[in-house]
């Protein structure tokens, strides 16, 4: 199924974060007509740090504030700069900036991304304050998408407007609609309970008996940050045994299995029969899929996973008018959306063909089949890790683009190996010389000067 080669299509991206700023740079080079919807007034989606917090810390209440960023203040990169490139525009350190580490602060993450949007001409290409409530196709026949979206008039009025686009692509993020354990008693146990999502710094956790549930990369950081306040910590973890940091090196951190009770007297127990009198229950368990704006019978949202989509961007009947940038995670990510991105907008410019529906379909039913087979929910559908090399070799090869020579040094196993080599000590350095490869640095570094001789940008 291949589009008129050098076609020209109005095309509505929704959100400025790193995949919105990716996905308008390449339609742009591609010849699309493109406009930017960002609900906030700057780029960065996540990168743009607010103290603010939402009305309701665990995240339930449908009314509430909603924040979209989930950083704390303390955050910096769990990636070196160079697995935060882009292909022709590296993160570079920046002469006499104010952060020369190799695993930055999130400011110079957002940076990084302002600075990108600016040398590539993206910010007149962004309606900011505009939040996106409705996208729905129209004309099936002549792919006809209407984007309404809202902005605010004064502090109580909104003003909405409708625009028709030939194609659409979703990159609002992941990160932002928490997902809360489940476990009885939860709604009705009497002290503080908080998402992940809501924490920007320990000090309300000080003195504290603090159980934390989680044992990704965000329970591993505010692990090591509350435990030097809290007067005890007590982690859940699903699969015991596996996480990154040694109790014995701290003598307030236990770690139990997952919460079987919480008690209306404050008490939680654990599965495995342990029970302490806690103060504050810490939700560090990740996000749901979330599109209440996107009205469509074809495409499923159910928290856990949006399908079908064929390599976790297209949805088949509607491909290629409807695209998503950005869903996985275990991966090295600023790279998986570049392609990503890049491949939609070759796409529609007839320079990349998808194969037919049924092709894509199939293809869906296989993935979701090996889930099954292999035991894993349907929320491991858009988890890279293991087929991350391969995924990113497919995604480079459909849009003619040559990465970098040894690229996949740095994958997400490969940074989680030399993570748990260098961080299960309590005051690891983030600046691990293991995850310095040199010849990575080369080559991302000299594609940039040639792309800086051969454009002018930089
Ligand atoms: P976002 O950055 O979330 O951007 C989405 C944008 O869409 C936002 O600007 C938002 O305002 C806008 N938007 C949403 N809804 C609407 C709407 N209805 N209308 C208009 N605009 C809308 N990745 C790494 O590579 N390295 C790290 O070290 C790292 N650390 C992380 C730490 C934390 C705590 C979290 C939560 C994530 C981290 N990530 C990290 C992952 C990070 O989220 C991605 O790298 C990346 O920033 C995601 O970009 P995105 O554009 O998909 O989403």
């Amino acid at each position: 199924m291949a589009l008129k080669m050098g076609q020209s299509y109005k095309v509505a991206v929704i959100g400025a974060g790193t995949a919105g700023l990716l996905t308008a740079r390449e339609l742009q080079r591609e010849g699309h007509r493109v406009t930017v919807f960002e609900k906030a007034d700057k780029v960065g989606g996540t990168w743009l740090y607010s103290s603010q917090v939402e009305s309701d810390p665990l995240g339930v209440d449908p009314n509430r504030l909603v924040v979209h960023s989930s950083l704390y203040r303390s955050l910096r990169t769990n990636l070196p700069r160079q697995g935060m490139s882009f292909l022709d525009y590296p993160f570079l350190k920046k002469e006499g900036g104010d952060d020369q580490r190799n695993f930055p602060g999130h400011e110079e993450v957002l940076r990084f991304l302002e600075g990108f949007a600016r040398d590539f001409g993206l910010m007149e290409l962004i309606q900011f304050g505009h939040e996106v409530i409705r996208v729905e196709l129209v004309d099936e026949v002549n792919h006809e998408w209407v984007v309404e979206s809202k902005t605010r008039e004064t502090d109580s009025t909104w003003e909405s407007k409708e625009e028709v686009f030939e194609a659409v692509v979703i990159c609002n993020g992941i990160n932002t609609e928490p997902k809360i354990a489940e476990f009885p008693g939860r709604d009705t146990w009497p002290g503080l309970q908080m998402h992940s999502h809501s924490y920007r710094f320990p000090q309300v956790f000080e003195n504290k008996i603090v159980v934390l549930i989680g044992s990704g990369p965000t329970a591993f950081d505010l692990v090591r940050e509350i435990s030097p306040l809290a007067k005890q910590l007590h982690q859940a973890i699903r699969t015991p045994g596996f996480m990154l940091i040694k109790p014995e090196n701290y003598d307030n951190l236990w770690q139990h299995s997952m919460i079987a009770c919480a008690h209306k007297d404050g008490k939680v127990e654990f599965q495995d029969g342990s029970v302490v009198d806690a103060d504050v229950i810490l939700h560090c368990t990740g996000y749901k899929y979330h599109y209440p704006f996107l009205k469509s019978d074809v495409v499923t949202v159910d928290g856990e996973y949006v399908g079908p989509l064929y390599k976790h961007v297209f949805p088949p009947s509607l491909a290629p008018w409807l695209s998503f940038v950005g869903l996985n995670y275990r991966a090295i990510l600023f790279r998986v959306m570049e392609l990503q991105a890049r491949w939609v907008a070759k796409v529609l410019s007839g320079k990349a063909e998808l194969p037919s529906q049924e092709e894509m379909t199939s293809s869906v039913e296989k993935l979701y089949s090996e889930l099954e087979m292999t035991g894993r929910s349907k929320h491991h559908t858009h988890r890279l890790q293991n087929g991350e090399v391969e995924y990113v070799s497919w995604l480079a090869a459909q849009s003619d683009t040559r990465l970098p020579r040894r690229w996949e040094e740095i994958s997400f196993n490969t940074v989680v190996k030399q993570r748990s080599v260098s961080l299960t000590e309590k005051n690891p350095s983030p600046d691990s010389p293991i995850l310095y490869r040199t010849s990575w640095v080369f080559t991302t570094v000299s594609s940039y000067k040639f792309y800086i001789k051969r454009n002018g940008t930089g």
